[in-house]
Formats: structure tokens, C-alpha cells, sequence
């Protein structure tokens, strides 16, 4: 591949020290902003710094000229659930007249009629469907993404979801990262036997999902009236005897148990978090779990965010999602997940940009993303805008003007056909 030479950068944003620190405690210095930068790169960045001290060895390369953007590492949205089918905005909309959770399930709402559509979905529908959603996330600067199974809750719809993932992944150039969640709900047909269903997911789901390398992860969901801390104990275990690395969305609507857990058997990530405790927040920081937060939850639900400022003051680095899904967030949109982290969880912009980069790449084991440096992963986010701090502040407006993957330019379609 020929090396390309990017110029004209008013700001490159490195992420160095936010890498040197892990992550923690993000301030502006975190940022390794270099103004008046180049980038060379093929695949890989193979030189970045400011244009003036551009080595000559790389003036006949190909050279492309900014005229004055933001260069970011691409953005990585580490926790989504794109994979489904069906509608939910009349369940939004019962919910916007204060209707209850029963009055929903009884017109056939909730996790579960996803469950059902997704079901009902052929593996092409379901392609389809979810290729469009990643496209989207694409347009907006995101070059990696997590993607969870866990609308199946059978066999064969779980490996269904997987391979559509699998698919994704083989046709489409970003990085794409899969997660088993076959413990996302008891399915409806396991309601009076819960043990069978647990049963199916250690001897026969994760076995099969681990031998056909369908997932890097696994992932639980730990709460009253889904699985309990000894389930998932019992699950992730078999888990990692298969080689997954795991997550545990944990503590979103109580406090529950998810957060020891995910610090007790040395989770990734731990999700949501909500209700964390004190003393759950020290046994995750000393375990090195990194928290994911997803305030489209509760700006899209109204309910209460998660206490960000005391957790990234307590010197837990914290990652930020979409935690896109049809049921609680129906967004793809990380720069709209940012403007809500500033207004609604006081979180600052250099560490809302570290939770979208660098600390989102550490929520999925990637070591080689989030950051740009020589010998990193040549995934650029293009933003024509004359500062990172407009990142956060047009919050519905995508500023992206290009987007580059492993080196290779992916445009955005952003004009419109007139006549
Ligand atoms: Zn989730």
C-alpha cells in the first residue's frame, strides 16, 4: 500500500499521554494535541508530528491537504446491540404517556418482542437491517465497533445473530468486535426452568460459539429478574475455560452484585453502573476493570445517569457507548452520547474524547487502537471543524468530513441530489 501524507491539520489529537496514563484521570495534556500537523501513514501510521518537521523522504508521497481539520484517532463505539429486528417506537411512545412496564408487556413490548422479531428474521433480513446501522456508525467517524449478540436466546438464533456479526466483519473494513450475551433474558419458554436454560448456554452455546470463533467476548447481564451473581459466576466461568474474555453489564437498575463480580473474575469491562457502590468502585478500580458508561440510557428512558465525575475523580478510567439497541437507546450516534456525558454527567472534553478513544479501545483489549503513534493502526477520523472542543458543542450536526480504515479513505456520503 503507498503511503498517504495528510497536511494542513489544525489539530492532530494523539491521545499520548491519555496512553501513558491508562487512561486515568484525562486532563487537556492527555490529549497529545500537536497543532499544524502531518500524518504519513499506509496501514499504519508510520509518522506523525507537526508539518514543518516532515521528513523530505516523504514529499513525492501522495499529499493531501486538510485545509484546517480536527484528526482524531477513528472513534470506537465499544458497546452496542445492532443486530435485531422490529419496531419499538410504539412502546416509546406508551412510555411517553406513563404507561407501566406491565401495560407495555401486555401489548406485547419489552426486550422480549425484539426477541421474537429477531427470531423471526431470516439471516439476510438481519444482515441487512444491521449492515445499515453499521454504515451510519461509519459515516460518523467510528471505526471500530462492539456488537452483541443476545436477541436469540435459542441456539440456533444466537449463532444466527453471531454469523450475521461474523458477516459484517468480513464484508464491511472496520473493526468489528463480537460479543456473546446468550444470558442477556431468560427466554419465555424457559420461564419455569431457568436451570435448563443456563444448562444450554454452558454445555451447548459456548462451547459452539468458542469453537467456531463466533465471539472475543462474553457478556451477562446481572440483575434482578435476569441472572443473579452465581449464575453468571457460573456461566463466565465456562466461558473463559473456552477462551472469552468477558463483560458483565452490571448495576444498571439496582445494585446487584455485577461490579464484584466483573473485579472478582477479571472482566474487560464493566457496563452501565448506574447503582455502583463505593466499595464496588474501589474493587474495580484495583482489578483494573475499566467502566463503560452509557448515558443514552437514561437520557433516552429520563432515569438517573451514573455518577461519572465520582468515578473517573476516583481514578477509574471510564469509556462511553451507545449501548445501542431498541429498547432503551435507539442511537448510534457516540457524538451525541458525548454532549450528553458534558451537560448531564459533568464530565470534561478531553475526557469524554479519551472515553470514545483510547479508554473505549481498553474496554475491548485493543492495543493497537485509540490512539495515534508510529506503528498504530492507520484508523483516522476527519472532523471539519476548526477545534476539538466543536466536537461536543454541534451536538446534532455530524462534522465528519471523511474517515480513513486501516489506512484505506472511506467518504461519507454527505451531499444531497438535487434537480
Ligand atoms: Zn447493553
Amino acid at each position: 500500500m503507498n503511503l498517504t501524507v495528510l497536511k494542513g491539520i489544525k489539530e492532530c489529537l494523539t491521545l499520548s499521554g491519555a496512553r501513558a496514563n491508562r487512561g486515568v484521570k484525562p486532563t487537556k495534556e492527555d490529549l497529545g494535541i500537536i497543532e499544524n500537523a502531518a500524518v504519513v501513514f499506509d496501514e499504519k501510521i508510520r509518522w506523525v508530528g507537526q508539518e514543518r518537521e516532515l521528513p523530505k523522504e516523504f514529499s513525492n508521497e501522495m499529499q493531501i491537504d486538510l485545509k484546517g481539520a480536527v484528526v482524531l484517532p477513528g472513534l470506537i463505539d465499544c458497546h452496542t446491540h445492532i443486530v435485531f429486528a422490529g419496531d419499538r417506537s410504539h412502546e416509546y411512545a406508551m412510555r411517553a404517556e406513563r404507561k407501566s412496564y406491565r401495560d407495555i408487556a401486555d401489548a406485547g413490548g419489552g426486550i422480549l418482542s425484539t426477541v421474537k422479531a429477531t427470531r423471526e428474521a431470516t439471516f439476510d433480513e438481519l444482515f441487512s437491517l444491521s449492515r445499515t446501522r453499521v454504515l451510519e456508525s461509519m459515516s460518523r467517524g467510528i471505526t471500530t465497533l462492539e456488537i452483541k449478540s443476545g436477541y436469540g436466546l435459542t441456539v440456533d438464533d444466537e449463532i444466527k445473530i453471531l454469523k450475521v456479526i461474523k458477516k459484517l466483519k468480513e464484508e464491511l473494513p472496520l473493526t468489528i468486535i463480537p460479543t456473546f450475551l446468550g444470558a442477556h433474558a431468560i427466554p419465555p419458554e424457559f420461564k419455569n426452568n431457568r436451570e435448563k436454560y443456563i444448562q444450554i448456554l454452558c454445555e451447548n452455546l459456548i462451547p459452539q460459539v468458542a469453537k467456531e470463533k463466533l465471539a472475543t467476548f462474553c457478556d451477562i447481564f446481572i440483575e434482578k429478574n435476569y441472572f443473579t451473581p452465581d449464575e453468571g459466576k457460573q456461566i463466565l466461568e465456562i466461558a473463559v475455560r473456552h477462551g472469552l474474555k468477558i463483560k458483565i453489564h452490571a448495576e444498571q437498575l439496582s445494585n446487584f452484585g455485577g461490579a464484584s463480580l466483573a473485579a472478582k473474575m477479571g472482566a474487560i469491562s464493566a457496563d452501565h453502573l448506574e447503582h455502583l457502590s463505593d466499595t464496588d468502585l474501589a474493587s474495580l478500580k484495583k482489578s483494573g476493570v475499566i467502566g463503560v458508561l452509557l448515558p443514552g440510557a437514561a437520557f433516552f428512558l429520563g432515569t438517573a445517569y451514573p455518577p461519572a465525575r465520582k468515578f473517573i475523580d476516583h481514578g477509574l478510567p471510564i469509556a462511553l457507548s451507545t449501548d445501542w439497541n431498541p429498547g432503551t437507546c435507539m442511537t448510534g450516534n457516540l457524538m451525541l452520547i458525548s454532549t450528553i456525558a458534558c451537560s448531564q454527567m459533568k464530565m470534561t472534553v478531553p475526557e469524554v474524547i479519551t472515553a470514545i478513544t483510547f479508554n473505549a479501545a481498553q474496554a475491548l483489549s485493543l492495543t493497537n487502537h485509540g490512539f495515534l503513534e508510529q506503528g498504530t493502526r492507520a484508523d483516522l477520523a476527519i472532523f471539519g471543524s476548526p477545534s476539538y472542543e466543536c466536537l461536543p458543542y454541534h451536538f446534532s450536526v455530524n462534522q465528519i468530513s471523511s474517515v480513513f480504515i486501516a489506512g484505506k479513505m472511506i467518504r461519507r456520503e454527505n451531499t444531497w441530489e438535487t434537480s
